[in-house]
């Protein structure tokens, strides 16, 4: 992993919450994280159910704002989690654009690249200092193990990160090890067949007229296209789309026969997810709403399968949902 995201040294954890709260005992009572506002919800509440209550605080910013997030950094802020594109609306950070901000500022930039893994986006190269994964999802592909990964660019921070792991015990088990390196082994080709069948269902779901909106940054009217083709190899496998109000959701939930409903991603079978209900049913309805949540939003994590198979799974599911 330190290859493959060109830091100076790797480490592996338990899960990816293990390697994200080693990476923030990084940091002492008094100092101040930033988050992104829509950072994976582990991430948001390990800092402010658990961290929180050490003096480590955390602030929540919109990093597409690069004004709002330079007048966030105060004194005590030490360092800016990001994710590119994020959950669940897959929206685009420009990674370069924060950590240039951030090395002005004198603070680190941590970048979570779990869902774009170093095959499409290498954030080290980009100017972040920190890389985490959770390892659970495309670095391991299979659905069968949890795991998490953290990449440091700098030897002295490296050191530091060393020390904590060895010293709070997140480590990772040799079998998960094992199954890890099986993983990585053919994760270019596993990523290739991610993206085919994204890209082609996205596609898909632009055109038919059941569906209200799709978010995918490898589609050129996505707001993140330009930015995220500027630091990534292409628009990645994640996808959500929400269909038009006389459409049930709950209906083409439960209609889907190869695609299962399930909170995971990045393994080669492939997932649909209901965020207002499982990934981000902790954010009030309201705020959900306004961040553009809608209760018919639906994400999807394609497989392997074959396209045509995943689209037709879709098609048959979107029309049996149709409202009479
Ligand atoms: C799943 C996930 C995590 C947490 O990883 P675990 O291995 O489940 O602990 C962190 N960040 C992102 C973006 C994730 O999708």
């Amino acid at each position: 992993m330190r290859e493959l995201e060109g830091g100076a040294a790797g480490f592996a954890f338990a899960s990816g919450m293990a390697a994200i709260t080693a990476v923030l005992q990084l940091f002492r009572a008094g100092d101040r994280v930033l988050i992104s506002s829509n950072v994976y919800g582990g991430t948001y509440r390990v800092l402010d159910k658990v961290f929180q209550r050490f003096g480590l605080d955390c602030g929540i910013v919109d990093t597409s704002d690069l004004d709002a997030l330079e007048a966030a950094i105060t004194g005590d802020v030490r360092a800016i989690l990001i994710e590119s594109p994020a959950n669940p609306l897959m929206t685009v950070t420009d990674i370069a654009a924060v950590a240039a901000l951030a090395k002005r500022k004198g603070i680190l930039t941590i970048v979570d690249n779990t869902f774009m893994t170093p095959y499409l986006q290498r954030p080290l190269a980009l100017g972040a200092d920190i890389v985490i994964h959770s390892a659970t999802k495309y670095l391991g592909g299979h659905s069968d193990l949890v795991a998490g990964l953290a990449v440091v660019k700098d030897a002295a921070l490296a050191g530091r990160l060393a020390f904590l792991q060895n010293a709070t015990g997140g480590v990772l088990g040799p079998f998960d090890a094992f199954l890890l390196i099986r993983g990585i082994k053919t994760l270019a080709v596993r990523m290739d067949r991610h993206v085919e069948n994204a890209e082609q269902i996205a596609a898909w779901l632009a055109g038919n007229e059941a569906v209200a909106r799709v978010h995918y940054p490898g589609l050129k009217d996505d707001p993140g296209y330009a930015v995220n083709r500027r630091q990534a190899k292409n628009g990645g496998a994640m996808i959500a789309f929400a269909l038009k109000d006389d459409y049930d959701y709950r209906t083409f939930f439960k209609s889907l026969k190869l695609i299962s409903l399930a909170e995971s991603l990045g393994g080669v079978e492939s997932l649909a997810c209901h965020p207002a209900t499982m990934t981000h049913a902790s954010i009030p309805r309201e705020l959900r709403l306004k961040v553009g949540i809608s209760d018919n939003l639906i994400r999807l994590s394609p497989g392997i399968e074959a396209a045509e198979d995943l689209i037709n799974d879709l098609d048959q599911a979107i029309k049996a949902s149709k409202e009479a």
